[in-house]
């Protein structure tokens, strides 16, 4: 757990109170909805949407006599995400029954892990604005969703839809190791990173496959945990950062005024911006927990994980280290780029045989601005990377400026075709025939004698030169060139 004193001394997340500076303690518990075709023990299709009732099998329904059959591939996925968070896989794990009843939830019990979790411990490495935060995951275990309640529908009734009722879900819960809500935001923003490049988890907060329950407490800084409230169900990243500084605000308040915490469960109310009470917190003991007898303890072997660990994909933090190495890029590019995994896959096939600078500069400024205008990604770019490679060699080869690169880049993302063939066909090339610039730069320093005087008391003048002179050839005199026959004539 990150209790260090390095972190104590980070005053500027503390919240500034009428009786002095508070910190805020977070641990998250996040569903994942396992990207699988079928659920978690029944063949029925866990594909999100469908008519309401459409994906539901007997076992879905809690039919009577029905029994439920661990789905391998689903177990598979929890494996995979482990290892992700370089956690420890329980070789055996078991399935319980955690008993309660609601509408939406036919059997009367969620199966789900309690006491034996498929994943142990873990951890995941995020980045908050340029500052390494370590949070230690406690676990991850897998459990069935339960069905929808709709009650929008009709005056004086409500309707069930089980669609999503026996989906596979990972919940994966932190450490209570995040103190703020920037922290929690980057952790989950990395988790669903991670499980995006894993294949494990889509990641789709807006159809809810990536849900997170919020435990919020606020302490005197490096003080004792205070107690906590838990804010259910928060379904993007941007409201967990409103629910996480309401709440802390509201129990800072209340503790000001000489009050105390109730262990609560809460509500993000969205539209109002606030949370709420919706519970007493209910205890372990509540739900009755006992292992399920309609399912073995899950058994899993070396083979099985030593499998899924040689097909791992290379993780995000790895190829962030690998790019700052073999491409010289920043960190922050480097970031950018591996956001997900086509984006760097992308960038790589531009990268290749080039220099990687100006690859990702192209990469990031050009395409990705442009992309993100245009609210295209990289598996819809009308240029590709084949496309944008030509351009960068087009600019390396001193062929084009990169000025004249701009133009050459929108004209391939409107019409398509080879940019080398763009440029030779609509006469871009730049002007290199330093007669040509010469004549340019004659005629630049004879219309302007009084900045030729002051040019020669302050060098950097020079840059109005070269200016002027690329707006005479309409852009397309090496800047270069330019700037050394200047200097020349000009005695500097
Ligand atoms: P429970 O089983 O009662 O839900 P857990 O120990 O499983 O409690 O913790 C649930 C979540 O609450 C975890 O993510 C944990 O990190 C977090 N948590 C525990 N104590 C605190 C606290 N004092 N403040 C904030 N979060 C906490
Ligand atoms: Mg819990």
């Amino acid at each position: 757990m990150l209790e260090s004193a390095k972190r104590v001394a980070e005053k500027k997340d503390w919240i500034k109170g009428a009786t002095g500076d508070w910190e805020i303690v977070l641990g998250l518990e996040v569903h994942a909805q396992v990207l699988a075709k079928s659920k978690l023990f029944s063949g029925a299709s866990a594909e999100f949407g469908g008519a309401p009732n459409d994906h539901v099998s007997l076992v879905d329904a809690a039919m009577p006599g029905m029994l439920p059959v661990i789905n391998e591939f689903c177990v598979e996925q929890a494996v995979r995400t482990g290892l992700g968070l370089k956690a420890q896989i329980n070789k055996r794990s078991v399935f319980d029954r955690k008993n309660y009843f609601y509408p939406d939830l036919p059997q009367g019990y969620q199966i789900s892990q309690y006491k034996q979790p498929v994943v142990g411990e873990g951890s995941v490495h995020v980045d908050v604005d340029g500052r390494a935060v370590e949070v230690g995951i406690e676990r991850l275990h897998l459990e069935q969703d339960a069905g929808k309640s709709l009650h929008d529908q009709h005056p004086n009734m409500s309707f069930v839809d089980l669609n999503r009722s026996g989906c596979a879900l990972m919940e994966i819960v932190s450490k209570p190791d995040m103190r703020s809500a920037d922290e929690a935001k980057a952790y989950v923003t990395k988790l669903r990173q991670i499980m995006r490049y894993l294949d494990t988890c889509d990641g789709n907060m807006e159809q809810g496959s990536l849900r997170a329950d919020v435990n919020v407490s606020v302490r005197r800084p490096g003080g004792e945990f205070g107690t906590r409230c838990e804010i259910k169900n928060v379904n993007s990243i941007r409201f967990m950062g409103q629910a996480i500084e309401y709440e802390a605000r509201r129990q800072i308040g209340i503790l000001e005024d000489g009050g105390t915490i109730d262990q609560e469960t809460r509500l993000f109310d969205a539209r109002k911006g606030e949370t709420r009470s919706m519970r007493s917190k209910e205890e372990a003991h509540d739900y009755r927990y006992f292992p399920d007898p309609d399912l073995l303890p899950l058994e899993i072997e070396d083979a099985f994980i030593g499998h899924i660990k040689a097909t791992l994909p290379e993780l995000p933090d790895e190829k962030i280290a690998r790019f700052i190495r073999d491409y010289g890029l920043s960190a922050y590019d480097a970031q950018v780029l591996t956001s997900e995994r086509a984006s760097a896959d992308f960038f790589e096939q531009v990268a290749k045989g080039r220099d990687g600078k100006a690859a990702a500069n192209w990469v990031i400024n050009e395409l990705f601005g442009r992309l993100n205008k245009e609210g295209k990604t990289v598996e819809t770019t009308p240029v590709s990377a084949a496309q944008l490679g030509e351009i960068v060699d087009l600019i390396a080869a001193g062929t084009i400026s990169g000025k004249i690169a701009k133009d050459v880049f929108e004209i391939v993302w409107t019409e398509g075709g080879s940019p080398a063939q763009v440029v030779e066909s609509r006469g871009m090339k730049q002007v290199t025939d330093t007669g040509a610039i010469e004549k340019a730069v004659d005629e630049i320093i004879a219309a302007n004698p009084d900045k030729v005087e002051q040019v020669k008391a302050k060098p950097t003048m020079l840059g109005w030169f070269v200016g002027q002179v690329m707006k005479t050839t309409g852009g397309k005199a090496n800047p270069q060139a330019v700037s050394d026959l200047l200097k020349a004539k000009l005695g500097i």
